[in-house]
């Protein structure tokens, strides 16, 4: 495992500590008492909204908030922009393995690596870093639990779809302590089917099929709670805590009227709310993702209907994570999205502007709240763009995220905070 040089980690940490305790370049103070003991960053929360871009949160702005309101996720005070595109030999347009990889790593490589470089060698990710600089760490979703984006912040793996051995990682290497989400089917062994049954009426295609034994099993053995309902959720305190709420994500990713279906058993909201509750007995602080997934998944299938669902049960998430800011100055709160999806646009219900069938298709009209007017989603792909996502900030260093940077400088900004 190659480590980068901390060089050029250190210069912009005292940097941003001297420019914020106002203290003299002559006095410089080393890295660790910039994080820790100024009281100044000790947490991070970081909210990828997977596939959210700027059309997808004016959209969800207009749905949310009506023409005059303001997403809260918006209201961070903080903006800058991200371009996404990664160091692949077949593709300049990222997926979110490779896009998880830049923040979670701050090196750019190709589509489907989980935190390996360009030649498939494992980098130190962010999540083991926090927790070995005594941290703790989660990971909350409406996807697997091991899908791509968590899974770069806690495992190196070549190909994203090794969903069982990221879980093993998870147990046996990285040690998140909370873990909340889906994806069942890659903690057991076929045949075992676990709290979700396999081949469910409403995707008969999920079934177990993980090769690394009962690694529920495992979890337990090693002190996680383990819970698959929301009641279970509630009920649980303290502790490592592991929840399956589903066989693979928390919702069915098809077109409208398809049997598209997003009814996570534990929200977004939910999930968050008893993560930061477990992490944050921690004096050391904290590193929490969260994602939602369904913004992606039901762009894909150019669901504006489901996609804009999705996407308020993010803007849910992001005022849990807002609020626990506001009463604890010491945590950063990052929104953005790991990249495009659908070509989308905003645009008027003029039915004599130019339409098409299938992905070229208009989706709408969907209602802006608080007025009479009403907007259509244009669709132009079913699959991932470049257009640069928006990213916003509140808390330590949020100032930061300020201008147009790669997707790679999250890892640089949240590194000031994790890595000591
Ligand atoms: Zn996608």
């Amino acid at each position: 495992m190659t480590f980068r040089s901390r060089r050029w980690l250190l210069a912009p940490v005292v940097a941003g500590a001297v420019a914020a305790a106002g203290l003299s370049l002559a006095n410089p103070i080393t890295a660790a008492d910039a994080g820790v003991a100024k009281g100044k960053a000790r947490n991070v929360i970081f909210i990828n909204g997977d596939g959210m871009a700027a059309a997808q949160r004016e959209a969800a702005r207009l749905y949310l908030a009506g023409l005059d309101g303001q997403l809260t996720m918006d209201k961070l005070p903080y903006s800058g922009q991200l371009t996404t595109s990664p160091h692949d030999p077949k593709t300049p347009i990222t997926d979110s393995a490779a896009a998880a990889t830049a923040w979670a790593t701050g090196e750019k490589t190709y589509n489907g690596a989980i935190s390996v470089d360009v030649d498939g060698n494992p980098l130190p990710v962010l999540g083991a870093q926090a927790k070995a600089a005594g941290k703790s760490t989660g990971l909350v979703t409406t996807a697997q639990v091991t899908d791509a984006s968590p899974a770069a912040f806690f495992a190196n793996t070549a190909d994203r779809g090794k969903q069982d051995e990221i879980a093993r990682q998870y147990l046996e290497v990285t040690r998140p302590d909370v873990i909340l989400g889906g994806g069942e089917d890659w903690w057991l062994p076929a045949g075992t089917a676990g709290a979700y049954p396999d081949q469910p009426a409403e995707d008969p295609s999920e079934a177990s099929k993980g090769t690394k034994g009962d690694l529920i099993a495992e979890a337990k053995s090693k002190g996680y709670r383990y819970v698959s309902t929301a009641a279970e959720l509630q009920a649980a305190k303290g502790g490592k805590l592991l929840g399956l709420f589903g066989n693979e994500e928390l919702f069915q990713q098809r077109p409208e009227g398809q049997g598209d279906v997003y009814a996570p058993p534990a929200s977004l909201a939910t999930m968050t709310e008893k993560a930061l509750s477990t992490l944050s007995t921690n004096k050391k602080g904290f590193f929490l993702l969260v994602e939602e997934e369904g913004i992606d998944e039901f762009a894909h299938n150019n669901n504006g209907t489901r996609m804009l669902q999705a996407l308020g049960e993010l803007e849910k998430a992001v005022a849990v994570a807002r609020n626990y800011a506001a009463g604890h100055p010491d945590t950063l709160v990052v929104v953005t999205g790991d990249h495009e999806c659908g070509g989308l646009t905003v645009e008027d219900t003029d039915a004599s502007d130019e339409s098409g069938d299938g992905i070229s298709a208009e989706d709408g009209p969907f209602a802006i709240k608080g007025s009479s007017q009403s907007f259509k989603l244009d669709w132009t792909t079913s699959g991932h763009t470049g257009a640069d996502v928006p990213v916003t900030a509140y808390g330590p260093l949020a100032e930061q995220f300020t201008g147009k940077h790669p997707n790679t400088h999250v890892h640089e900004v949240l590194a000031q905070i994790l890595t000591h």
